[in-house]
C-alpha cells in the first residue's frame, strides 16, 4: 500500500469521502514526511502544524456529523510564500519581509479554505519570484528531492519539491515567466500556468502585474484540474478576472485526442536544447502519435525576442511594485533617521543582489530618455509575440515544447552568471507576455534519472484542452 503522503488528490478525496482515512491521518502523514525530509530539502519557510491539525480535526468532526463537505475537504496542501495569509508570516522569500504577518487572506487561500483544503505550510521561493532555481531565497536554498545536489527549479522551487516528496498533496505556485512550470519540470511533477486572469491575483505579492498567474503544482494532470475547479473564476477584488464561466474540467478530461493537431515549433527544438531533453521529447511525440494526434512542424518566428521582451517589461513592472518596501509602508523597520538615509538603509539591507539588480534594470528601462527605447518597444514586440501564437492556433489545437532546455542543474552552477540563469527560461517566458495557458507534464527521465517536462500550450481560456491532452499523455 502507498504511503498516505504519496496519494493523489483524487484518490485521497475518494478515501476521505468513503471514510477509509481521516483528514487528521492524512495531515499527520504529511507533517511526519515534512519532518523527515526538511533537514535535507528545505522546501518550507513556515510549517503550520498546529493550525493544520486543528483544521483537520474540525473537518473530521463535520464529516462525522454527516455534513456535506466539498470533495477536496481534508486535503493538505502548501502555498508559495507569495500569497498573503492572515495571521501567518508571509515573506515572498525576501529578507525585507521577514516577520511580516498580513492582516488579510489572498483570494486563492480563501477559496481553498472555503473548500476545507488544509494549509500545511508556506513554501520557499526566489524573492518575489526572481529566479529559476530557488537559490536566491533569503531563507536558504531548496534542494531537489530527486537529486539533492541539484536545484528544484524556481521560483516556486519549494512547491515543486514539497509535492515531489509528499509534503502536502498539492501546492499553489505562482508563474510570472515559468516559475510553476520550471520546478514542475525539474522535480518530475505537473504544473499549470493558467490563462492570465483565470485565477485571482488578489493577495498575491506582485512581481510583474501583467504577467503574474496563480496555478497548481500536483502529481497528476487530473489533480491540477481538480484544484483549478476550486481556485479559478472571477473575483470582485481583481479586475483582471473576467466574468467567464469556469468549465467543468472533469467532463472533457478523458475525451480521446485522436484526430487532433499538435504544433511543433522549430524554434523550441533546436540549438541550445540538451540532447537528453530532445531524446525524451522525441519519445513524447511518438506517444502523441500513438494517441492518434497529427504532428505539424511550424514556426513562432518572434521567439528569439521573447527573453528580452519578457525581462524589460517584467522588470519595469517589478521596479514599480517593489517601491512599497521602504520600511514605512512595508518592510524592515530601522532606527529613525533622515528620510533618504532611512530609505537607503532599509532597502540596502533588506534586498539581495538579485532583487537590487532587477530593481535597477527596471528603473533604467522606465527612466526618461530610455522608456521609449526599451519599455515601449518591448510592448510593441509583445504584440508580435501574441500574433505569433494567434496565427499558430488557427492551424493547430495545442503546441508542445520542452518546458526547459535542460534538466535540473547543479546547485551553484549558475549563481555567478545571472545572464545564464535568465537564459534558462527561454521556453517559458514567451507565454506570460501573451497571457495564454501552459501546462508542464512529466515526459520521461534522462538516462541519469533526471525528469524532463513537456510543455503543452493552448489558446486563451482553453485550460480544458491542456487537461485533456495532458491527462491522455500522462496515462498513455
Ligand atoms: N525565472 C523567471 C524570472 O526570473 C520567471 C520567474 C517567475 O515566473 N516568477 O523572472
Amino acid at each position: 500500500m502507498k504511503e498516505l503522503y504519496d496519494l493523489t488528490v483524487k484518490d485521497a478525496s475518494k478515501m476521505l469521502t468513503a471514510g477509509e482515512i481521516t483528514a487528521r491521518e492524512l495531515v499527520d502523514a504529511c507533517l511526519d514526511r515534512i519532518s523527515e525530509m526538511e533537514p535535507a530539502i528545505n522546501a518550507f519557510i513556515t510549517i503550520c502544524a498546529k493550525q493544520a491539525r486543528e483544521h483537520a480535526i474540525q473537518v473530521d468532526q463535520r464529516r462525522a456529523q454527516g455534513k456535506t463537505l466539498h470533495p477536496l475537504a481534508g486535503i493538505p496542501y502548501s502555498l508559495k510564500d507569495v500569497y498573503v495569509t492572515e495571521g501567518i508570516q508571509t515573506t515572498a522569500g525576501s529578507k525585507i519581509l521577514e516577520g511580516y504577518v498580513p492582516p488579510y487572506d489572498a483570494t486563492v487561500f480563501k477559496r481553498l479554505k472555503d473548500a476545507d483544503c488544509i494549509l500545511i505550510g508556506k513554501t520557499n521561493c526566489d524573492p518575489y519570484g526572481f529566479g529559476s532555481s530557488t537559490e536566491h531565497s533569503a531563507f536558504g536554498v531548496t534542494k531537489n528531492p530527486v537529486d539533492t545536489s541539484r536545484v528544484p527549479g524556481g521560483s516556486s522551487g519549494g512547491s515543486g519539491a514539497a509535492v515531489q516528496y509528499g509534503g502536502g498533496l498539492f501546492s499553489i505556485g505562482e508563474d510570472t515567466g515559468g516559475s510553476i512550470r520550471c520546478p514542475a519540470s525539474f522535480c518530475g511533477v505537473v504544473g499549470l500556468k493558467p490563462t492570465y486572469g483565470r485565477v485571482s491575483r488578489y493577495g498575491s505579492i506582485a512581481y510583474a502585474s501583467s504577467y503574474d498567474s496563480v496555478g497548481p503544482i500536483t502529481k497528476t494532470v487530473e489533480d491540477a484540474a481538480l484544484v483549478m475547479s476550486v481556485i479559478a473564476g472571477t473575483d470582485p477584488n481583481d479586475a483582471t478576472t473576467p466574468d467567464q464561466p469556469v468549465p467543468n474540467y472533469q467532463k472533457t478530461i478523458s475525451d480521446p485526442i485522436n484526430g487532433r493537431t499538435v504544433g511543433i515549433p522549430k524554434e523550441y527544438f533546436g540549438e541550445g536544447v540538451s540532447k537528453d531533453v530532445l531524446d525524451v521529447l522525441e519519445s513524447a511525440k511518438e506517444r502523441l502519435q500513438k494517441l492518434g494526434c497529427t504532428l505539424k512542424e511550424m514556426s513562432l518566428p518572434y521567439t528569439e525576442y521573447a527573453i528580452a521582451t519578457y525581462y524589460i517589461i517584467g522588470l519595469s513592472e517589478a521596479s514599480s511594485n517593489l517601491a512599497r518596501y521602504d520600511g514605512v509602508r512595508f518592510g524592515l523597520e530601522s532606527d529613525p533617521a533622515p528620510w533618504k538615509e532611512y530609505y537607503t538603509k532599509v532597502r540596502g539591507e533588506g534586498f539581495s543582489d538579485e532583487e537590487k539588480r532587477r530593481i535597477m534594470i527596471g528603473t533604467f528601462t522606465l527612466s526618461s530618455g530610455y522608456q521609449d527605447q526599451y519599455y515601449k518597444r518591448a510592448q510593441e514586440v509583445r504584440q508580435l509575440l501574441r500574433q505569433d501564437f494567434e496565427r499558430a492556433f488557427r492551424e493547430v489545437d495545442v503546441i508542445i515544447t520542452p518546458t526547459m532546455p535542460m534538466t535540473a542543474f547543479k546547485i551553484g552552477d549558475k549563481t555567478d552568471d545571472p545572464l545564464q540563469m535568465w537564459l534558462a527560461d527561454a521556453f517559458t517566458v514567451s507565454i506570460n507576455p501573451v497571457g495564454i495557458p501552459a501546462l508542464s507534464v512529466p515526459a520521461g527521465n534522462t538516462p541519469e534519472g533526471l525528469p524532463v517536462g513537456m510543455q503543452i500550450i493552448a489558446p486563451h481560456f482553453k485550460e480544458e484542452l491542456l487537461f485533456n491532452f495532458g491527462h491522455q499523455f500522462q496515462t498513455a
